[in-house]
């Protein structure tokens, strides 16, 4: 353990997958002793690995498999390989080709979490805090984080990966233009109510109405069809997008989709990072009446189309319950600049906003290189370096992108940028 005083390269706030996903990334790619080298602090107040994923009472978005490709380029010998042969490896691996359970995949990640922390433990220069970051303010040199136990830690930058918190104003947002949530704000819920564990869910009785489409939208209205409901009504923004493996299996389903918008010019899937998977595609394949599937599940309302305004409106006046499923902004601790004068984030319809590279970008458009922000409510764009659909206009989040693709940018970045200024955007 360093001494006190000691300054750290890197401050990570959050132990979840996002802030693995660079650590990981340098095992597999050669360049650990070089990313511990530097020094890490890692402030997190629970288990290092699982992050919110080990609270979510639903299945995962993701098939198995891709969860344990990590371990794929960590070696069979050295600090990870006892992961392979782990029980709760094993049980994960039994769920390769299809979509576990998310509490299947959270006690994978904590083991995994797990080797990450003792390998920063057991470095010189690295520490693993068992705390919670209570404020980050900039210096001139880099950064100070504040623990919850009142410890000041320096470091030349920070990584901030602390999740993310239903984003701002949900429950008066407007779904179309003239469709106000407002009027019945008292019956909003935010999808994490029922999702998270962490939250007491509405009860599920009566009439619903889920706002959205996204695979948290589908997640609740799994969970409202599991209660006692009296009919849900989906009201959603854009086309429901379903992911599919090629164009080839897309057609075969009979789904209609943008041959060059929907698909990724890097690996050929349909809507990659936009499209339902797993249970979320089941529901919506029913919803949208595919060949052979299921009655529908919810009735569908398309926010903005004038044939069904009159129908929106009624069913948010008659809901019992209404559950926005909006998504989420990064659930910083409070930023401070140099002067010590609030620093706020800039927000935006997909989360908070951070450039290609994962530099926060505040109000008045500065970015910010030593503060990086990435993860559930603050994910990286996609962009030619990371694939995705054409279409695709929301966040990149995936815990393996964290391990990949997003890994990779936030590593290059962390070793190789030089935080000296700030940058316009
Ligand atoms: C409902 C839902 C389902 C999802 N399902 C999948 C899926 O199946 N597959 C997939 O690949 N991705 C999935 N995702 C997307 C994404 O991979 C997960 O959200 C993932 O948990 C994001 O990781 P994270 O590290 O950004 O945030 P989190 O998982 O929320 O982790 C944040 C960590 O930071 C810690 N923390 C919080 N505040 C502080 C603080 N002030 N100081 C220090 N530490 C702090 C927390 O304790 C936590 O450990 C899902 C997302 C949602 C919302």
């Amino acid at each position: 353990m360093p001494s006190a005083d000691h300054s750290f390269g890197f401050v990570f706030c959050g132990g979840g997958p996002a802030a693995l996903g660079p650590v990981i990334t340098a095992a597999r790619s050669g360049r650990l002793d070089e990313l511990l080298g530097r020094g890490i602090a890692l402030v997190e107040p629970g288990p290092v690995g699982p992050g919110g994923l080990a609270h979510y009472r639903i299945g995962a978005n993701s098939l198995g498999g891709p969860f344990l490709e990590c371990l794929d380029g960590l070696g069979d010998t050295g600090p990870f390989a006892a992961l392979h042969d782990l029980p709760e490896t094993r049980l994960l691996r039994a769920h390769a080709d299809g979509h576990p359970p998310l509490s299947v995949v959270a006690p994978f990640l904590t083991r995994l979490g797990a080797v990450v922390a003792g390998l920063l433990e057991a470095h010189p220069r690295c520490e693993v805090l068992r705390d919670r970051a209570e404020a980050v303010r900039l210096t001139p040199e880099g950064v100070v984080v504040t623990t919850g136990s009142g410890r000041g830690i320096t470091a030349r930058r920070a990584v901030l990966a602390t999740g993310g918190r239903p984003l701002t104003g949900y429950a008066d947002a407007e779904v179309a233009p003239g469709l106000e949530l407002a009027p019945h704000r008292d019956k909003v819920v935010h999808s994490s109510s029922l999702i998270d564990a962490r939250h007491t869910p509405p009860p599920a009785r009566g009439k619903a109405v889920v706002v959205g489409g996204s695979h948290s939208a589908w997640s609740a209205v799994d969970l409202l069809l599991a209660g006692d409901t009296d009919g849900i009504t989906m009201i959603h923004r854009t086309a429901l997008r379903l992911w599919y493996d090629s164009a080839d299996e897309a057609r075969a389903d009979g789904y209609a989709f943008d041959a060059e918008l929907d698909v990724c010019p890097v690996n050929g899937r349909v809507n990659r990072y936009g499209g339902l998977r797993g249970r979320a595609h089941e529901l919506a394949r029913a919803a949208l009446g595919l060949p052979g599937a299921a009655p529908a599940p919810v009735r569908l309302l398309r926010a903005g189309d004038p044939r069904d305004t009159e129908a929106a409106h009624k069913a948010l006046a008659e809901a019992d319950v209404i559950v926005m499923a909006n998504g989420f902004e990064a659930d910083l601790p409070p930023l401070h600049h140099a002067d010590g004068t609030a620093l706020t984030p800039a927000t935006g319809p997909t989360g908070t906003v951070v450039t290609d590279r994962g530099h926060l970008v505040d109000v008045h458009g500065t970015a910010h290189p030593r503060l990086v922000a990435y993860g559930l409510g603050a994910g990286l764009a996609p962009s030619a370096d990371i694939g995705g659909e054409p279409s695709y206009t929301r966040r990149a989040d995936g815990v393996w992108l964290y391990q990949h693709d997003i890994g990779e940018i936030v590593l290059d970045d962390l070793l190789h940028t030089t935080t000296t200024g700030e940058n316009h955007t």
